[in-house]
């Protein structure tokens, strides 16, 4: 498994449809100061599934859409596509190529979707959770980011080693289950009490 292109509509400073295309190996990306290299990164954590705004080093989350230059005017919904070779089968999908698109609007509200089809957060959370790519994911590293590793506390650096071990998709399962399970349980002692109450 390896990210095969990035494409980039109306996201942060790249208001026209930018690709980057990546081989397996190593990629550097280079460039002046302010000319949007982490601006890159910041659209791969995104499409990705992203929720923090200030993950992505903005105040509020349309930051990421393109606010405008003296030359070209704001754009009213950011896009960004993100194609990953599964050859390996590595994504347990049954595409050997898989573009997960994460779309944008100015009044709020993301959409996502995987090959075209319209999909839920928790999809593209679930797809990538076994990858070491999901919403914490900790094959980004941003800067400053290490420090925060280094000074974590055993919990959260305990919650680091679940989400690469793969064990947070499940703890998350369990979770909605016990909910699940709660509210049915609620729900047969109130059957229990009509029940009772008819005898
Ligand atoms: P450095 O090497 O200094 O870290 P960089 O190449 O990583 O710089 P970025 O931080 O990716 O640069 O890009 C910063 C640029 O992106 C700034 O010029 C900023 O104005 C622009 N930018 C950020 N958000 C938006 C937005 N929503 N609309 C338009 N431009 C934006």
């Amino acid at each position: 498994m390896y990210l095969k292109t990035l494409t980039l509509r109306g996201f942060k400073s790249f208001a026209s449809t930018t690709t980057l295309r990546f081989e397996p190996g190593i990629t550097a990306v280079v460039g002046p100061n302010g000319s949007g290299k982490s601006n890159v990164v910041d659209a791969l954590t995104w499409v990705m599934g992203e929720q923090g705004a200030k993950s992505l080093r903005g105040a509020k989350m349309a930051d990421v859409i393109f606010a405008g230059t003296a030359l070209k005017p704001a754009l009213g919904r950011a896009e960004v596509s993100l194609t990953i070779d599964n050859s390996d089968g590595v994504l347990p999908i049954d595409y050997t190529e898989v573009t997960i698109t994460r779309t944008m609007f100015r009044g709020g509200g993301s959409e996502y979707a995987i090959n075209g089809t319209p999909a839920r957060l928790l999809d593209i959370q679930e797809l990538l959770s076994d990858t070491g790519m999901g919403k914490q994911m900790h094959v980004i590293v941003g800067q400053g980011q290490l420090d925060a590793i280094l000074s974590a506390t055993p919990v959260e650096r305990r919650g680091f080693i679940e989400e690469s071990a793969g064990i947070l998709k499940h703890r998350r399962r369990k979770e909605r289950a016990l909910r699940k399970l709660e509210s049915m349980s609620d729900k047969a002692a109130r059957v229990q009490d009509l029940a009772s109450e008819l005898k």
